[in-house]
């Protein structure tokens, strides 16, 4: 069986960004999860929440009816404060995601890139530089020691990418995106329940026209830029993220 781990920021991110490719793999057989970071508890729409904690507990659901849309098999939201990750120890977050990734045991891991995608938010871009620790240091047998010894084994995914895009926003600050290396074809069908994924997080409702446009601008594919391969390799382009992967 493989399996395919996502890693994001905020409730939202894993369809907006991702949701097109958790499909397609899930589709395809691939066990997929989303290990998400924050439950985007500083979010601008509160969807009528009282509170943080009370946002908080609504997005946890939104995501959940989205993962379930996505067909996701383990959907994750950790406890990590939105908009604030830059703030948090940068060794005890790693380790966090470090020991999810040995459980979870991944052949391939898809993240933002550093430059935070096209908003450029903060916490997208520790998502990114946090989440590409993680992979790097899950696999070795001197990192995290404490995990080794309370039971789980070390773990080497083979490919991490970043999700990327060929445009910017034209009323923001220019973003530099990772070149495109991977094409994901995700059909009408993935594009549609993409929307339909990101429309679960209702407290998020304003935004909605806003995402269309956008998600429909990028149409029926989702890119990707090879960021590390267990295998030493030059860049070329791909059409599947599992392309050279083995069991
Ligand atoms: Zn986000």
């Amino acid at each position: 069986m493989l399996r395919l781990l996502c890693i994001t920021a905020h409730p939202d991110d894993e369809a907006g960004g991702f949701g097109g490719t958790l499909l397609h793999y899930a589709q395809r057989g691939v066990e997929t999860y989303v290990v998400c970071l924050t439950p985007g508890q500083a979010a601008t729409h509160r969807g009528g929440a009282k509170s943080d904690n009370d946002l908080a507990q609504m997005r946890r659901k939104e995501f959940a009816a989205s993962c379930k849309l996505l067909r996701v098999a383990g959907g994750i939201v950790l406890d990590y404060p939105d908009g604030k990750l830059y703030q948090q120890s940068f060794y005890l977050t790693v380790a966090d995601l470090t020991r999810h990734i040995r459980q979870i045991r991944p052949h391939v891991v898809i993240t933002m890139g550093p430059e935070g995608a096209v908003t450029a938010h903060p916490d997208h871009s520790m998502t990114s530089v946090m989440g590409t620790m993680a992979f790097h240091w899950a696999g070795r047998t001197n990192r995290f020691q404490d995990q080794l010894e309370a039971g789980l084994t070390p773990h080497r995914a083979q490919k991490l990418y970043y999700g990327t895009t060929l445009f910017t926003l034209g009323d923001r600050q220019p973003v530099s995106m990772p070149p495109t290396s991977a094409i994901i074809e995700i059909g009408k069908e993935g594009l549609e329940t993409k929307i339909a994924a990101f429309k679960c997080h209702t407290s998020q409702a304003p935004l909605f026209p806003l995402f269309e446009e956008m998600v429909r601008r990028r149409g029926t594919q989702e890119l990707f830029h090879l960021a590390a391969s267990s295998t030493p390799k030059k860049m070329e382009m791909e059409t599947d993220l599992f392309a050279g992967v083995t069991e």
